[in-house]
């Protein structure tokens, strides 16, 4: 399975011409990932927001790499070539392993509710050890399993649904939630929605984006968030960034949000400080 994922992101690869910047880029992770616990990586986190309380009910991590010459290396950049070459295995275990910590610090804190998400990518699914692994994270922070959650976007699954499934049901049945990242972006089955082991839905930022004055956008979003409603699963609509896309979405009930209108991804000690200042929207 590991040998078609990989086959089938290098075919990706292969088909456009790598720029010399990519194989700098490459050239520079491999020497990132010898340092000792990857200094130059930061995990980032962004508030989700609860629509009816205001209150910040969970964070996404998201991974930075901060280099000394290239300087911020986005994800959208890295991630694809982390997973081209393999090494997204232990960049995404490092990622794991440092959002466990946090979720323990902040609830030694005085934040026990807090959930944390942690988006994943289809080559660490399809690890036969994948869900010791996670088990592994959250004993060794003395975690309860609800406190994390794991984000999956539709085409991950749809990479290899079988494995994604029995993955996904296992480490659901300890506790662990699952959210479905970017909806309505990719493949788009619903037939997940009925065999899959969903607690979240992520509706994509491109449905939210002007959504008060794009009458189609509109009526997808409000549909998801109905049927959201009716499976039982949360919805959680991406990338708000004005008002009045956030009144919208407060008019037909979506249960949160996640977006720069509230605030865009922070270090942790930032994170920290709004959480400490009880920084929520006005409802
Ligand atoms: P994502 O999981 O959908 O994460 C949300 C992305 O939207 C983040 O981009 C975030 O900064 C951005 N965003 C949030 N609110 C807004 C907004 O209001 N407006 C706009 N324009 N953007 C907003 P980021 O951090 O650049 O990450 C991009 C993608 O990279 C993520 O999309 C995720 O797919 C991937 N990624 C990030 N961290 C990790 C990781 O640790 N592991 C894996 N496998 N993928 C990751
Ligand atoms: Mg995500
Ligand atoms: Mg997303």
């Amino acid at each position: 399975k590991q040998a078609n994922l990989t086959k089938q992101v290098s075919t990706k690869f292969e088909t456009q011409t790598i720029s010399p910047r990519v194989q700098m880029i490459e050239m520079c992770l491999r020497r990132t990932l010898e340092q000792r616990d990857f200094q130059q990586f930061l995990v980032y986190y962004q508030p989700i927001v609860d629509l009816r309380s205001g209150k910040i009910i969970a964070a996404e991590s998201l991974l930075r790499w901060q280099h000394p010459e290239l300087g911020m290396v986005s994800p959208t950049e890295l991630i694809p070539l982390a997973e081209y070459t393999g090494l997204i295995l232990p960049i995404g275990d490092w990622v794991l392993k440092n959002a466990c910590k946090q979720i323990k610090l902040w609830q030694n804190a005085g934040f026990p509710e807090l959930r944390v998400a942690v988006n994943l990518s289809s080559h660490q699914l399809v690890q036969p050890d994948f869900s010791e692994k996670i088990m592994k994270f959250l004993l060794v922070n003395d975690l309860l399993p609800n406190c994390l959650e794991l984000e999956l976007t539709e085409n991950i699954i749809m990479q290899d649904v079988n494995s994604a499934t029995s993955t996904m049901k296992e480490v659901h049945s300890f506790g662990v939630k699952i959210a479905i990242d970017d909806f309505g972006a990719g493949y788009s089955a619903l037939m997940y929605l009925k065999q899959l082991p969903i607690d979240t839905l992520k509706i994509d930022r491109y449905f939210i984006q002007d959504i008060a004055n794009d009458s189609q956008k509109a009526a997808i979003t409000t549909a998801l968030i109905e049927m959201g409603r009716n499976l039982k699963i949360q919805t959680v609509a991406e990338g708000v960034e004005t008002e009045q896309e956030l009144d919208f979405l407060r008019g037909y009930k979506c249960d949160a949000m996640q977006g720069f209108l509230f605030s865009r991804p922070l270090s942790a000690a930032e994170f920290e400080k709004i959480l400490f200042a009880n920084k929520r929207l006005n409802v």
